[in-house]
């Protein structure tokens, strides 16, 4: 069976298949598990996910030349492929799900506030990234590239950089580097009642990242909560504990 790369869609497909042992190897699995798989592809990922018994497997593919591949490949799971965008998915279990998927890189950041949205069924992701966005995502304070997403995602999820992809592990070789993050839900830690207010307090605080909080939240916190002498730091200086202090004391 013949297919076509389509460069527009991020498909750089694994096919070391060691490396695809080893990337599949980093969920945990069980019977009865509910597993969403994003960008199936040609199936890299798939076949060992499938070697899995008893599992519950949904993927969500968007090139229709990929699905009917797969659905030809794979039949058992021929009406468990949804062509569809993964950004326009409505959450596609009841109860709890995990997910793997070597990510489109072209929006992989949309994908993560996709899980984010969906936490409190997502248990464990383990997903390729870009390498930059990966070490992003588990940076903590006082790093250059510690941003939105790692507090966001940090708030919610013990955050693993598992390790590098060589490029000569896909066809054909991206031009940036990869690597692997395993996401595990820890069960809002923080009790963090209302996820949009805080997202709005980190996302407002990082927009401004040079400027010292009091200037870049001025507009959604209170007089009192900006004289606070915590509001002399940058965005970049908070911990996570930080932010949902400030968020608990002045936005719930
Ligand atoms: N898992 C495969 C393919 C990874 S490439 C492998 O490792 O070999 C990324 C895959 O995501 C491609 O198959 C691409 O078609 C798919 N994709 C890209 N954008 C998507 C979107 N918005 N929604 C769902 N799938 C998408």
């Amino acid at each position: 069976m013949q297919y076509t790369l389509k460069k527009s869609l991020g498909q750089h497909f694994l096919h070391d298949e060691n490396m695809c042992r080893k990337i599949v190897s980093q969920l945990k699995h069980s019977a009865g598990m509910r597993l969403l798989e994003i960008g199936p592809g040609a199936g890299a990922l798939t076949k060992y996910l499938l070697e899995w018994e008893g599992i519950e497997y949904i993927a969500i593919e968007i090139d229709n030349e990929k699905v009917e591949y797969l659905r030809k490949a794979f039949p058992a799971i021929k009406d468990k492929i949804i062509e569809k965008d993964i950004l326009k998915l409505t959450i596609p279990f009841d109860g709890s799900f995990s997910v793997i998927g070597n990510f489109p890189y072209n929006i992989s950041s949309p994908i993560l506030f996709k899980i984010l949205e969906w936490e409190p069924q997502v248990e464990e992701v383990v997903g390729m990234f870009q390498k930059e966005v990966a070490l992003r995502i588990a940076s903590g304070p006082g790093s250059k590239v510690y941003g939105i997403l790692s507090v966001l995602m940090q708030a919610f999820f013990k955050v693993e950089y598992l390790f590098d992809v060589h490029e000569n592990c896909f066809i054909p070789p991206p031009k940036v580097k990869s690597g692997v993050l395993r996401l595990s839900n820890l069960h809002d830690p923080f009790s963090i009642e209302d996820k949009r207010k805080f997202i709005n307090l980190v996302k407002t605080a990082f927009n401004q990242r040079r400027k010292t909080l009091r200037n870049a939240l001025r507009g959604i916190l209170p007089a009192d909560a900006l004289l606070k002498s915590i509001m002399d730091k940058r965005a970049e200086q908070l911990s996570v504990a930080d932010f949902v202090s400030i968020y608990k004391e002045y936005l719930k």
